[in-house]
This record gives structure tokens, sequence and C-alpha cells, in this order.
């Protein structure tokens, strides 16, 4: 007899066979893989901000930033660093930005975790405009300091959720 739990294992493994970065990652799909990490693996993004945008994403399938072990996220933020200057050095961008967007409302389209590097050019036409807030008082400014601190406070040092 199938327990919760195996039919919930059953389901994360059913998400995870559609997924296009795990199908990357197990050489089912076609990508232009420029390095491999223990943990890691970048790869062209197939609709680049600017050309040599690549994707650095972990082996194992995360959802988000927030669900990585630390070991998996150290071999991306060191697989991030050779990314980073080989596309520097070879691309020769005026800058570049590395980010990572978790959740639909953040603008996440593939749900495996990914950090971009996308080179970047004087007028290039990415426009990131936003509407800034103003904290009311810093009162409020110290509530919103206190929620996430007492977060911090009952996590464990290395960030695990408790
Ligand atoms: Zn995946």
């Amino acid at each position: 007899m199938k327990s919760a739990s195996d039919s919930k294992n059953t389901k994360v493994e059913c998400r995870v066979s559609l997924c296009p970065f795990c199908k990357i990652v197990a050489g089912e799909a076609k990508a232009e893989i420029i390095y491999e990490g223990a943990s890691s693996l970048a790869f062209l993004d197939i609709n680049p901000i600017n050309f040599g945008h690549a994707l650095v994403v972990s082996k194992e399938h995360f959802s988000d930033f927030s669900e990585l072990p630390d070991d998996v996220l150290f071999d991306i933020v060191a697989s991030l660093k050779i990314v980073s200057r080989a596309i520097i050095d070879s691309v020769h961008p005026s800058g570049f930005n590395i980010f990572n967007n978790n959740g639909l409302a953040a603008g996440q389209s593939v749900f495996h975790f990914h950090f971009h590097v996308a080179p970047r050019y004087d007028g290039d036409g990415l426009k990131i405009r936003p509407q800034l807030k103003v904290y009311e008082s810093p009162e409020q400014m110290a509530e919103y300091a206190n929620m996430i601190r007492g977060k911090i406070e009952v996590n464990d040092k290395s960030g695990e959720r408790k």
C-alpha cells in the first residue's frame, strides 16, 4: 500500500522529469554547456539579454534560492565567478549583471534554481525601473528589520529553517 509520502515523492519526480534544466543536466536536452562544477552546470540562455548570457544551475533540482543546501550554494557561487570572468575576458562587455528570480511575482519562468550572468552594454535596451517605496517612519522601518532579525535568530547559523 502506498503511503502519503510515496505519492508526494511520485509527484516531485513527475515534476522533475518535465523540468527543462533537469533534462539538460541529464543530457536529454541540448544546450551549449560552458562549464561543469561538482554540483553546478553553466550553459547559454537560449533567449539572451545580450549574446553570451549564461545560466548557472544546480545539477540537482531545487525550485529556488531558499532551498539550496550550503555545499551546493558554494559550488554555484564558485562556478559563477569562473563563468563571469570567462564572459568578461571573451565577450568583453561594458558591464555584467548577476541575478536570480524566485517565484512568479519575481519573474521566475523555469522553476529550477538558476543564476543569470548577463553581459551588459550602454544603451542595450534592458530597463529596470523600480517604483521605489519610502518607509513612513523610522519606526515602520525598524518593524521590518525586527521581523527579519527575529527569523535570523530562530534559524541556525547556516540559515537552515527551524
Ligand atoms: Zn529541474
